[in-house]
């Protein structure tokens, strides 16, 4: 086995992606003609072409004009099922899926249909891939409060397998603090906490995260590199951080790849994981992301070992699944190890 191949074979974990972000174009096309919609794409690759992006914001109108063809709650379990497909063909066993229910309920679907039609394909796959996956919803930055707080009446009555909350969207535009009361609320319901943060903003906006949502977790984090007392500080409360390195080059929030801090932050020792973010809209997955960090960033292969031990340290779920994960993650491994070196 050679080293692309055992980073290939390394089991893992996801804690940052996107359901929707996961459409494959195929099925965005079929579920497009179905509707009989009126829209520029014929092809698979019209839509393939489209998942291209000048900035953060460029990228979130694709994101709402994908959202506007889901005009079924069904279309939800081929979504799932395909994207964690997808992740298990990365040997991904446990995934934390983010979902924004607030998208589409503006476009009158149902909160518990969806989150139904989203647990079928989390199912299927569970039965066909053996892949574990807990759903994170996104209340969206952009929600009012009343929205927001809507959101959580859902969750309240439809509590499943939701494990956290988070904000994503356009963070220069909606800062952290006014969702302080929302994440107080979601933290008395049990769930855990998360935010995107310092993805298209300064460290302010990781700042407030910790400080004012008291997050367990930041999406992004790349911003921190500017601020010499928050990498203090995330270092030392373990707060972990969800690095999704191709998305950022895609979105532009860093030059290149070789310019993505998550080298610099595992040398100091912050818990970072590696994720895909939006797999399909910015054409990667998690192989490739450890590939790509592999390859220009001088990840080892311990090294790229350790993220997914970070992952399965930072997730959010029982200690009990940890210890069971950590030890089917080591014995894979040892077995990796011991193919490459012979
Ligand atoms: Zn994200």
């Amino acid at each position: 086995m050679n080293t692309l191949e055992a980073i290939r074979a390394l089991p893992k974990v996801e804690l940052h992606v996107h359901t929707l972000g996961s459409i494959q174009p195929s099925t965005l096309l079929s579920i497009i003609k179905e509707d009989g919609k009126d829209t520029p794409y014929k092809t698979v690759e019209d839509i393939v072409k489209r998942f291209q992006y000048t900035d953060f914001t460029h990228f979130i109108e694709v994101y709402m004009e994908i959202v506007g063809y889901i005009s079924d709650e069904s279309h939800f379990e081929h979504i799932t099922f395909d994207m964690l497909e997808k992740c298990s063909e990365c040997n991904t066993r446990y995934v934390e899926a983010s979902f924004s229910p607030r998208d589409h309920i503006q476009h009158n679907l149902d909160f518990a249909k969806m989150i139904d039609s989203i647990n079928k394909g989390i199912d299927r796959a569970r039965e066909s891939f053996g892949i574990e996956t807990n759903i994170r919803i996104d209340l969206v930055r952009s929600s009012t409060q009343d929205e927001t707080m809507e959101v959580l009446d859902h969750i309240a009555k439809n509590p499943y397998n939701i494990v956290s909350v988070d904000i994503g969207g356009n963070e220069t535009r909606f800062p952290p603090a006014p969702f302080a009361e929302a994440f107080e609320r979601a933290r008395e319901m049990g769930l855990h906490l998360v935010a995107h943060a310092g993805e298209a903003a300064g460290p302010q906006s990781i700042w407030d995260a910790i400080e004012i949502l008291k997050v367990e977790r930041i999406g992004h984090g790349v911003s921190a590199r500017e601020d010499p007392r928050l990498i203090a500080l995330l270092k030392e409360n373990r707060i972990g951080i969800e690095m999704n390195p191709i998305s950022n080059v895609r979105t532009g929030v860093v030059k290149s790849i070789q310019d993505h801090p998550i080298r610099e932050f595992y040398d100091k020792g912050l818990l970072v994981t590696v994720n895909s973010d939006d797999p399909s809209l910015f054409h990667t997955d998690l192989n490739n992301e450890y590939l790509q960090i592999h390859e220009h960033l001088g990840f080892s292969v311990p090294e790229l070992f350790q993220l997914s031990m970070n992952g399965i340290e930072t997730a959010f779920i029982a200690e009990g699944m940890k210890k069971e994960l950590r030890t089917s993650f080591s014995s894979e491994y040892d077995q990796i190890m011991k193919q490459i070196d012979s």
